[in-house]
């Protein structure tokens, strides 16, 4: 497996020339192109890596499969389905173009901006600070690191310039869809998107969503089935967002990407992957990393399909 994988980075860190890092956050433009890393887990839990899989990012969007899952945690699949739906949009993660018609739960999924910043209102907590750090909890609890951070730099550009995710929030509450001060709602969310990962805990997270929320180490349930059957299917459908028909035709299991460069994948009962390369395709997704999960999965017969 460890020749696999380094044949793999050999292969893909180059593609980093057919894409660009993100800009549209200031402080992510500073990334380092050349960077790739893969982690993943297998079976009984072996860990096997290549590249800079030790190397740091923030999770950005791919905290989005964790907003959904303290969701339903804490306010069960009804709240949740009640006010994000669960259709994809075929439209890009900041898609704004609603304005003509009146904005339902049925037009927005947990995996794009929307979705993901209504739901921040659905976790339990007095304050948004609070609600955060429930949020921060659970990542540090399913990436198996109890050290799990904010990056302060990225955090800071993004509250500086996330004006469409300002307006995204404020059209939500135009809509009668989120009741909670705009500021705080967002903050929670420019937070979460701000965690640091490595390529390690990535695959960690996604070993226990493809084990059904079960902990291969303790033999520990640490959330329910059901919810891992529910962010599989919507990270199978809507993960890569405009990009999910192409990447289920091509990889062909749940994945979520973010526009840090990482990408979290999800092969049901086999298998978690995390995979990092920050220079990114049109629809914000990692180049090399969709170029490596393409070659996994035609090496291992990853398909689910
Ligand atoms: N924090 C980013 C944003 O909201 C996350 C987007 C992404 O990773 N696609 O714009």
């Amino acid at each position: 497996m460890n020749a696999i994988l380094h044949q793999i980075c050999r292969d893909c860190a180059p593609l980093s020339a057919l894409g660009a890092v993100a800009n549209y956050i200031p402080e992510l433009a500073k990334a380092d192109p050349e960077k790739f890393g893969i982690c993943l887990y297998t079976g009984g839990g072996n860990a096997n890596f290549a590249g800079d899989f030790l190397e740091r990012f923030t999770m950005q969007s791919i905290v989005k499969p964790l907003i959904l899952l303290q969701a339903l945690l804490d306010s069960g699949e009804d709240a949740v389905r009640n006010l994000v739906g669960v259709e994809a949009t075929g439209k890009p993660f900041d898609a704004f173009n609603y304005s003509d018609q009146a904005l339902t739960g049925a037009h927005i999924n947990p995996m794009i901006n929307t979705g993901a910043i209504a739901l921040c209102t659905l976790i339990h907590g007095d304050t948004y600070e609070e609600r955060f750090c429930r949020l921060l909890e659970l990542a540090r609890q399913l990436s198996g690191n109890p050290e799990l951070g904010v990056d302060e730099a990225v955090y800071h550009s993004e509250k500086a310039t996330g004006n469409k995710n300002r307006a995204l929030a404020y059209m939500l509450k135009a809509y009668g869809m989120i009741h909670d001060p705009v500021e705080d709602i967002v903050d929670c969310y420019f937070r979460a998107c701000s965690i640091r990962v490595n390529c390690v805990e990535l695959a960690n997270i996604a070993f226990l969503f493809a084990n059904h929320g079960r902990d291969f180490r303790s033999g520990q349930q640490l959330f329910p089935a059901k919810h891992a059957r529910y962010v599989n299917a919507i990270l199978a459908t809507c993960g890569m967002y405009d990009g999910s028909g192409e990447f289920a035709l091509r990889v062909g299991f749940p994945a979520k990407s973010g526009v840090g460069g990482g990408i979290l994948g999800v092969v049901p009962g086999r298998m978690g992957i995390g995979v990092f390369s920050p220079a990114l395709d049109k629809k914000g997704n990692s180049v090399a990393g969709i170029r490596a999960l393409e070659l996994l999965s035609q090496e291992l017969n990853l398909s689910i399909y």
